[in-house]
């Protein structure tokens, strides 16, 4: 996005990518889901990034959610809004046809796409040491440009090319960097061998999730054999992180029936049972059926004597204590990076002027959901405003 808008305002511009194609963990987003933005009003929007609510507000006003759609219909793709506010491409535009048309867009702009180039770090005051690792061994060169953007990405699917590896780069010219940590991940709990057997991986629908005593976020997730995933488990990543680090308990507590007030629910659970089994009786009076049984009596061992009362309470928080979340490499996205206090208002490195950090590799995070791309492309877009306005600045006082 930096490179575009840079190019688009009569700069030359030279990108480097050290794998050997471009945007790899953006094609992995395009298989996942392809969420490119939220249509969520902008002051919602930026409560996701949490603390940096108020940094990111002022990034979305300079580029919003409405903006990455008409960035997107400019490249010739449409999006739509779906049920769940999320903004997608039509189904036409393949995650891969996305990125072409991009690519040819960056092209037609005069952008010098080089791939097999890795960065290997500063060198002098402006100078950047770069390998170039199309043949053999490599060459190393250096480069000065008039501004450099780093844009290089979190820590998880290496695979993509976002191993993090930059981290000691900069910490290298003092840069304070937070550790890496998993975000939009699953949690893990410690299931009995029975239920890792029995329960596999199923799907719960329209349940609620919430840690402790926090807010409840609605959703489906799913169990596995390690635990728990999906949407409501990788909003509350910060939370469950949050509570591991504590002294106290990291409890997932699920709601399986939160559309049921207490006295419905109550009301269904005090339907005489007669001669059925308990998941019968579940499956009847609730609509519950497996893995619920299972799920419950891992919890609550003696639940199918329970009264209705304590049955009712336990139904819409049945306790999962997490023992540790999924590893960085599998998750969606890293939460630490380049520390806010790291750069000025423009996301440049206060200790290396002229060089603006960019995208995931900075210290947020923020839900699934469309909020990550449009996070980067926020953060693109804000540095090269930035350069544009400094180089505008340096042309008029050598006038
Ligand atoms: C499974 C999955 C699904 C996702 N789904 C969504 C979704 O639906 N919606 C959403 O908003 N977000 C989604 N995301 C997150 C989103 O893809 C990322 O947040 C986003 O791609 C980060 O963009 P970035 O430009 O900051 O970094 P990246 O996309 O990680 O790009 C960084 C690039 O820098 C290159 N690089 C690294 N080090 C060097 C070096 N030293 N020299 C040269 N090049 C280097 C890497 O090779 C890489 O290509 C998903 C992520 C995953 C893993």
């Amino acid at each position: 996005m930096a490179a575009q808008q840079l190019a688009e305002a009569g700069m030359a511009v030279q990108l480097y990518e050290a794998q050997a194609t471009v945007g790899r963990k953006f094609l992995v987003a395009g298989h996942g889901g392809f969420n490119l933005s939220n249509a969520e009003e902008i002051a919602a929007f930026s409560e996701r990034y949490g603390q940096e609510a108020g940094r990111f507000a002022g990034l979305l006003h300079h580029f919003s959610p409405n903006d990455l759609r008409a960035w997107a219909a400019d490249l010739g793709i449409e999006t739509f809004v779906g049920s769940s506010g999320r903004v997608f491409p039509v189904a036409a535009h393949k995650p891969a046809a996305v990125l072409r048309a991009w690519l040819g867009r960056l092209r037609a702009l005069g952008v010098e796409i080089n791939t097999r180039h890795r960065w290997l770090g500063f060198v002098g005051a402006a100078g950047l040491r770069m390998r170039n690792e199309r043949e053999g061994a490599g060459q190393e060169f250096t480069l000065e440009p008039e501004a450099t953007v780093l844009a290089l990405g979190g820590g998880s699917w290496t695979k993509t090319g976002s191993d993090g590896a930059w981290a000691p780069l900069l910490q290298n010219i003092g840069v304070p960097v937070v550790p890496f940590a998993p975000a939009n991940c699953g949690a893990e709990l410690a299931w009995s061998m029975f239920v890792r057997d029995k329960i596999g991986r199923t799907p719960l629908k329209n349940i609620a999730l919430r840690v402790n005593d926090g807010p409840a976020i609605r959703g489906e997730i799913m169990l596995t054999a390690y635990g728990v995933e999906g949407t409501p488990v990788y909003a509350l990543t910060p939370q469950v992180r949050a509570a591991l680090a504590g002294s106290g308990p990291a409890t997932l507590h699920l709601n399986l029936k939160p559309d049921l007030s207490p006295a419905a629910l109550l009301l269904k659970l005090k339907q005489p049972r007669g001669k059925l089994s308990f998941a019968e009786f579940l499956k009847k009076a609730l609509h519950l059926g497996a893995p619920v049984p299972t799920l419950l009596r891992e919890v609550r061992a003696d639940v199918a004597t329970l009264g209705p009362e304590e049955l009712a309470r336990l139904l819409v928080a049945i306790p999962l204590n997490v023992t540790g979340l999924r590893p960085l490499e599998e998750a969606i996205s890293t939460a630490g990076g380049v520390a806010f206090e790291a750069v000025d208002e423009h996301l440049m490195l206060r200790q290396r002027p002229g060089t603006y950090v960019a995208g995931e590799m900075l210290d947020w995070e923020a839900p699934t959901g469309g909020y990550l791309l449009q996070g980067c492309f926020s953060t693109g877009a804000w540095v090269a405003q930035a350069i544009i306005g400094s180089q505008l600045a340096r042309g008029s006082s050598e006038q």
